[in-house]
């Protein structure tokens, strides 16, 4: 086998991640990557079961990669449908020599070395009781300016809907000094926002019990040369108020919170096993706004669990109201193998499903469409990512993760380079976006502190 690899990724930012830590991996044992399948050795395929009929999706792919089995290639199936299907992939797919799931990573190296000998049935999938998690210092990030951090992995909740506990296994945090390690060589390397990531980020307990959640987010915002942190996904559950005191204290923590509702009525949640009610979301909703920075709350919302009445749906669009989330991820009721919903009576019709996201998303556009507006005229921080040549804009993200288009005609000579930091001024409000022009004034920054200066010259 040659010892070039090709990988395909589906899913979650998780996913994404943990393929940059696989690419790392493989290219710390003598992989080279390639961009093209046909001209790898191994070709690997990170899965993900959240939602849909995935496995048929996997199968499908599978079943396209057949024609290059002659040519002395090896596959190997990662991820939620690896641990989720096991060895029925081999069955279905014999000419994959590898399937694992997320808990065994860590083995990658010791199942690589298997595959090399020539052994065909090689499998990780019985990890999911482990307490240790997948660090290795050989991460592949692909942006060399915002990178992730995964803090926390698996997940211990057990929504009535959701495959996750299956196939990712326990709830297990890696040590504050661990984190803090990789965040100190990220900085060093260049990096100036980090997101951490977790199934429910929030739920983060150090194992050395020196650091809260809250107290690690702080202490990586403080790093110097960090100018953003962002962490997702939180779980109402183990939202707790000093989170909102730390980004109000920490000017680099972001101004934004993803916190999954999922339903707005109580009976519904109740079902779906979330163990909070409508009242104790909209108490944390109360914390959040009651901040001094302008906190942006966005939200995963689930149409047409079992059972779902009218009057429950209904109570998800009040709460939609309610809350005016800056964005709203909303998806209809997929059963998934192994999990209670699958067995739940009251099915709702897939027509009352898609009606129901129908109305949700067209509640929420509205919604967007005004809340937008307050950001009219303010100057915000933003970190320069594209550049739209038809429009003659630069793409950048603000604080609270919102898309900003915007010219740089009046200040700069040159297009700003990706992952620089500028003022822009908002000029326009879209239902998705926001407009504006860049400025050259740092001082006319009141809302966020520009730490270290622009990072390019500005003409005035
Ligand atoms: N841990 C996070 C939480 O509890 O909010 C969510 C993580 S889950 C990977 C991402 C989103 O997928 C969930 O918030 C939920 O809205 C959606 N999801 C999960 N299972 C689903 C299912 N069976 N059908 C539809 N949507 C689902
Ligand atoms: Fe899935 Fe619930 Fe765990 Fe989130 S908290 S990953 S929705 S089981």
């Amino acid at each position: 086998m040659s010892k070039t690899f090709y990988i395909e990724t589906f899913g979650c930012q998780m996913n994404a991640h943990d393929s940059e830590k696989v690419i790392g991996t493989l290219e710390q044992q003598g992989y080279a990557r390639v961009q093209d399948e046909d001209a790898a050795g191994l070709i690997l395929y990170n899965t993900c079961s959240i939602r849909d009929k995935a496995e048929q999706k996997v199968f499908h792919r599978l079943n396209e990669y057949k024609r290059l089995q002659g040519e002395g290639k090896k596959f190997a199936v990662l991820g939620c449908v690896a641990q989720q299907e096991g060895e029925k992939i081999f069955e279905k797919a014999p000419y994959v020599s590898m399937v694992a799931g997320s808990a065994s990573y860590r083995n990658l190296p010791e199942m690589l070395r298997r595959l090399e000998a020539g052994e065909e049935r090689i499998t990780g999938l019985d990890d999911r009781q482990t307490e240790l998690t997948f660090e290795t210092e050989f991460t592949a990030r692909s942006n060399p300016h915002r990178g992730y951090i995964t803090i926390i992995e698996g997940c211990d909740k057990f929504c009535a809907y959701c495959v996750v506990p299956y196939t990712r296994g326990k709830e297990r945090s890696r040590t504050a000094a661990s984190v803090m390690v990789e965040a100190k060589k990220m900085v060093d390397l260049g990096f100036t926002e980090i997101q951490f990531l977790g199934q429910n980020v929030n739920s983060y307990r150090d194992p050395s019990g020196r650091m809260s959640f809250a107290e690690l987010l702080v202490a990586v915002g403080e790093l110097p040369g960090i100018r953003r942190v962002r962490f997702t996904t939180s779980h109402p559950r183990d939202f707790t108020r000093d989170i909102v005191q730390a980004i109000d204290d920490t000017p680099t923590l972001c101004d934004h919170i993803h916190l999954p509702v999922q339903s707005g009525s109580t009976a519904v949640l109740k079902a779906m096993s979330r163990e909070y009610t409508r009242e104790w979301y909209l108490e944390r909703m109360s914390w959040i706004k009651a901040a001094k920075r302008d906190i942006s709350i966005t939200s995963d919302m689930i149409v047409g669990f079992p059972g779902e009445s009218d009057a429950d749906f209904e109570e998800t669009i009040t709460l939609v109201g309610e809350v005016k989330y800056d964005a709203v991820f909303a998806f209809k009721f997929s059963p998934r193998p192994n999990t209670p919903a699958v067995t739940m009576a009251d099915s709702i019709p897939d027509e009352v499903k898609s009606e129901r996201l129908r109305i949700l998303m067209d509640r929420q556009r509205e919604i967007q469409r005004t809340h937008y507006g307050r950001h009219l005229g303010e100057v915000q921080e933003v970190m320069v990512e594209s550049y739209n040549p038809s429009r003659n804009q630069v793409v950048g993200r603000s604080s609270q993760n919102k898309t900003v288009n915007f010219s740089t005609a009046q200040i700069v000579q040159a297009q700003p380079p990706v992952g620089s930091y500028l003022p822009v001024r908002i000029t326009q409000t879209l239902p998705n976006c926001l407009v504006g022009e860049a400025i050259a004034d740092a001082e006319a920054m009141p809302l966020v502190s520009v730490q270290g200066g622009l990072d390019f010259v500005v003409l005035n």
